[in-house]
């Protein structure tokens, strides 16, 4: 068997080709409207507007059902009809709802702590 050798300088490029090709990936699937799993989703809880991914990995967004209102759950089924709209981004973390203006932020820290849990 062959020892081991090292990472050559040519690995070390490709790589970093690849890393810089990924994150043009990235911008052109976000340009696409593709959510790319790089935040939280956002929800306004001032007029509801909340954002969801497609099953073909789309972005929408559209106010929160009134059913579910009451209840912070995944939407079971089809999902209401996609509006179109954006949240925009106003720095990093911070967001403006593109209803009511309101401004929300994302907590990165948080995201990975209250997953799948209820706030009690
Ligand atoms: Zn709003």
């Amino acid at each position: 068997m062959a020892s081991e050798p090292e990472l050559p300088k040519k690995a070390l490029q490709d790589l970093m080709q690849l890393a810089s090709r990924m994150a043009e990936l990235h911008k052109q699937l976000e340009s696409k409207g593709v959510f790319v799993g790089e935040r939280d989703l956002l929800e306004c809880d001032n007029c509801t507007l909340m954002e969801d991914v497609m099953m073909d990995g789309h972005l929408v967004t559209y106010f929160r059902p009134a059913a579910l209102a009451d209840f912070h759950l995944p939407l079971q089924g089809q999902a209401p009809a996609d509006l179109g709209l954006h949240f925009e981004k106003l720095e990093e973390n911070h967001f403006a709802c593109p209803v009511c203006g309101k401004r929300i932020k994302l907590d990165p820290e948080a995201s990975l702590d209250n997953w799948g849990t209820a706030d009690e």
